[in-house]
């Protein structure tokens, strides 16, 4: 009856938002009477999640993940600016970014689209400079051109280190100011443990869904996937331009302080090469698991306690067990 009022374009607008709506069905809860029912009827078995080997503690790569640097070279990384083999400094097991003149950023050979990346880096005890140039840096999530095309994961030292908020360490440049600011000192190694979901586009360029960053800023939640608005801009608004797959870029920062080092870099591809035709990504290789009657649910329940540990001796073990609210 309302729609036959709003006439033809009533009609168009509300099987628009129809079919904009998610596709994610919510289960309403059932009468729960006693305990009846069968719970086979909710357990799924397959297909079954590959075996991963996850690393000797957080900073070392799972059997799956591609090595990018381990401290002997830099043979996964080109200089952004002609792909000529990466001329910064490997020292001591660690990367030190080359801020001659000329030298500039490097990226890596490969090319990447979803992924979850680790990176850890160190501002010299001894950093001087103040706002933006103090050990600033940048991980680029996705290189989309020479020089600081892209969208950058913002490294600076913001341990007591006044700048604008949405371009301290862990914000989006220019778009995402980080929840918190969990920087250690200089001279201590930090670390991003980033999911990163590429925007998608249409055949003609055109945005269909933006990317999405969930950043982990040592240990502590500073992205929670955060909804970009394009490349991330020195100036200006920013807009999203068509990409499929991009490197990974280091910034050399033109600022004058002291040479940043990295250490244990490594990146798991999430479903490489394939987006499915309907904008979704495969469903086991992004880490979401489909669940019967459409419903889906993370790979990982959310920690929300103490838990009993699988052949534990029935004692609640809450040594390595938090949480924070959000
Ligand atoms: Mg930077």
């Amino acid at each position: 009856m309302i729609l036959s009022k709003l006439g033809g374009l009533g009609m168009l607008m509300a099987a628009s938002a129809l079919l904009s709506a998610p596709q994610t069905t919510t289960q309403t809860a059932p009468a729960q009477k006693g305990r009846r029912g069968n719970p086979k009827e909710t357990e799924v078995w397959e297909p079954v999640p590959k075996v991963v080997t996850p690393g000797a503690d957080n900073s070392a790569p799972p059997s799956d993940a591609i090595v990018l640097f381990d401290g002997k070279n830099l043979d996964e990384w080109v200089q952004t600016k002609d792909k000529s083999p990466a001329e910064w400094i490997v020292r001591d097991g660690v990367l030190v970014v080359n801020k001659a003149r000329g030298v500039g950023n490097i990226e890596t050979k490969r090319r990447f689209r979803n992924f979850q990346l680790h990176v850890e880096w160190k501002f010299p005890v001894d950093l001087t400079g103040a706002d933006q140039d103090r050990g600033n840096s940048g991980v680029f999530l996705a290189s989309t051109g020479g020089g600081d095309a892209g969208y950058e994961l913002q490294i600076l030292d913001s341990y007591n280190n006044k700048t604008y908020v949405n371009g301290q360490a862990g914000s989006i440049y220019k778009q995402g100011i980080p929840l918190v600011n969990p920087s250690r000192r200089p001279g201590e190694w930090q670390s991003y443990d980033v999911v990163w979901m590429a925007p998608v586009f249409e055949s003609d360029g055109t945005l269909r869904t933006p990317a999405y960053a969930t950043v982990f800023f040592n240990g502590v939640l500073v992205q929670n996937h955060f909804e970009l608005s394009g490349e991330t801009l020195f100036i200006g608004k920013p807009f999203y331009r068509k990409y499929e797959t991009a490197p990974i870029k280091l910034q050399a920062h033109g600022d004058p302080s002291q040479p940043i080092s990295f250490r244990n870099i490594w990146v798991r591809e999430l479903n490489p090469h394939a987006t499915l035709g309907n904008g979704t990504h495969n469903s086991l290789e992004n880490g979401v698991h489909a669940l019967p009657h459409g419903d889906v649910r993370t790979r990982r329940s959310p920690v929300s306690g103490p838990v009993n540990q699988p052949g534990g001796n029935g004692r609640r073990e809450s040594a390595k067990i938090a949480v924070a609210k959000l």
